[in-house]
């Protein structure tokens, strides 16, 4: 079998500014949406906080982890929270962070976001919104590119309306 090269996935470190103070904020508001948690299944308590740039009032809006005896019907603590954003007509999230009470201390891949919300977040996503990933001391902050290389978008390649309505693009 011949051999194949797989592509480099490179992504350059990049200096962002973003306040201490209002970073906080968030994950103090993740984390007490995370109390809500309703997780009589898998026991795993998630909360997400997030400010829309679109939004003038810069409200936090928050989300939790909702399970269901039919394990599928399980909502995401991130895609709550964005749901409740985009019902409001926000589009662009600026700042979504996401804390995993059970989890703080464990390596990152045990605090991401699952893939589904990866794949929502960069629907709602611009180049400036910032992923904000609690832990034990400071959070990690990712952007869009770090946090999913390869996102799918639809084109006017695959589709014959590329641009849906109040997209954040
Ligand atoms: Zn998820």
């Amino acid at each position: 079998m011949p051999p194949f090269q797989l592509p480099e996935v490179k992504i350059p470190a990049r200096q962002i500014s973003l306040d201490p103070a209002l970073a906080q904020q968030l994950i103090q508001a993740a984390r007490a949406a995370a109390t809500h948690s309703y997780a009589p299944f898998s026991h795993f308590p998630v909360g997400a906080a997030l400010i829309m740039a679109d939004d003038p009032q810069a409200q936090i809006i928050t989300g939790t982890n909702i399970e269901n005896s039919a394990y599928g019907e399980t909502l995401c603590a991130e895609r709550n929270a964005i749901t409740t954003a985009t019902a409001q007509g926000l589009r662009k999230i600026s700042l979504i962070a996401l804390t995993t009470p059970k989890t703080l201390n464990a390596p990152l891949a045990h605090r991401t976001p699952c893939g589904a919300c990866r794949q929502v977040i960069q629907e709602f996503s611009t180049q400036q919104t910032l992923i904000l990933i609690d832990g034990k001391d400071t959070p990690t902050i990712l952007d869009l590119p770090r946090l999913l290389p390869h996102p799918f978008h639809l084109t006017s390649e695959n589709n014959q309306n590329p641009t849906p309505e109040n997209s954040p693009k």
